[in-house]
């Protein structure tokens, strides 16, 4: 292998500056040739590419976003589209390819070396943390950290006025990050997608609460939660069934994908993807590099798409347990 590519694709998150710099330096220490596709596939759809060197990856670990840029590519999908990419990646001189993203992002280039047989790997990048074969994908641990920071800010005025705050947070339709965040930032309740609390059960609670003397309270709702309502009907149906709870409504959005990363993504960056360069100069390639029990680990891209990985359920109880 002489030359690999590297592109960030879906969702970006804080740390895939970090990975690129660690893509980078790892060919430029091997010896190997670098080149950076902007936009996902869709860079590589169009040619649209930089060669890279060690200093083009100054300062940039610091930074959140992706400076190779990050999208969804419709022509990606198709037949023809990936045909493209691959007569681009051949005059680019290209021979294997690392892609930081999503399972959406894995799924393509699955598809994409069973038809043009050029060596993928994987590297998870989105701060969803929705991808098997890797405990942690790299932007979760800082989307985290901004999600309690914000809500500790939004605590300071609910215990002022005595206020219900529902804080809708991101996560599609996987719950790491408000049951993380919920427990960090020490939430009433936490609603998850993966396991439906119930209305019944969520004003039980709330009014439990308000009879223990508690003076405000803080619910987060993962934006895939499944209760039946979204988070607006939520505060008003608690509103009619609970008068004396003031409920407001606070939803963080894109907050939770910027920031500079934290340093155990950047960590996490860094060993991810000089691993992944080291599998492709040994010959490896169709495995995502995850981090399972404190090691860096493969595993194919099928066992990354197989299924998504389940949410510790222990966490839920400990949540119950610490809201009493
Ligand atoms: P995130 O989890 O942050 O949304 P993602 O990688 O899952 O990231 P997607 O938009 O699902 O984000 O996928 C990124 C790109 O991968 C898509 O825009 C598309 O170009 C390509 N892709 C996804 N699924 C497929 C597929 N089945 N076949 C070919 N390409 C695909």
């Amino acid at each position: 292998i002489r030359r690999i590519g590297v592109m960030t694709s879906g969702g970006d998150s804080p740390g895939m500056n970090a990975a690129i710099r660690a893509v980078v330096r790892a060919c430029a220490y091997y010896h190997t040739e670098c080149i950076g596709f902007y936009r996902g596939y869709q860079g590589m759809i169009e040619g649209d590419y930089m060669e890279m060197n060690a200093r083009s990856v100054q300062n940039i670990i610091t930074r959140g976003g992706t400076i190779l840029k990050s999208a969804r590519s419709k022509e990606f999908l198709t037949k023809e589209g990936r045909q493209k990419a691959a007569d681009n990646l051949k005059k680019a001189e290209v021979d294997a390819m690392i892609l930081i993203g999503g399972d959406g992002t894995f799924r393509g280039g699955k598809i994409f070396n069973e038809e043009h047989h050029i060596p993928i790997i994987g590297v998870p990048g989105t701060i969803d943390n929705d991808i098997n074969g890797t405990n942690y994908t790299i932007g979760f641990d800082t989307a985290l950290n901004t999600v309690v920071e914000a809500i500790d800010k939004i605590r300071d005025t609910a215990s002022s006025h005595n206020r219900l705050f529902f804080i809708e947070v991101m996560g599609r339709d996987a719950g790491f990050i408000a049951l993380n965040s919920g427990i960090g930032a020490g939430a009433e309740e936490i609603l998850i997608p993966e396991e439906n609390l119930g209305l019944d059960r969520l004003l039980d609670s709330l009014e439990r609460s308000r009879r223990s003397g508690k003076t405000s309270s803080i619910v987060v709702v993962s934006e895939g939660d499944k209760i039946g309502k979204n988070v607006f009907e939520l505060a008003e149906y608690v509103k009619e069934n609970l008068p004396d709870y003031d409920a407001k409504v606070t939803v963080l959005g894109h907050i939770q994908r910027g920031g500079s990363p934290s340093c155990f993504d950047r960590v996490l960056a860094s060993r991810l993807c000089v691993r992944a360069v080291e599998l492709l100069l040994d010959g490896q390639k169709n495995l995502m590099v995850g981090f399972v029990n404190n090691r860096v680990e493969a595993c194919s891209l099928d066992q990354a798409l197989k299924s998504k990985h389940k949410i510790n359920k222990d966490l839920l109880r400990i949540s119950d347990i610490l809201s009493t």
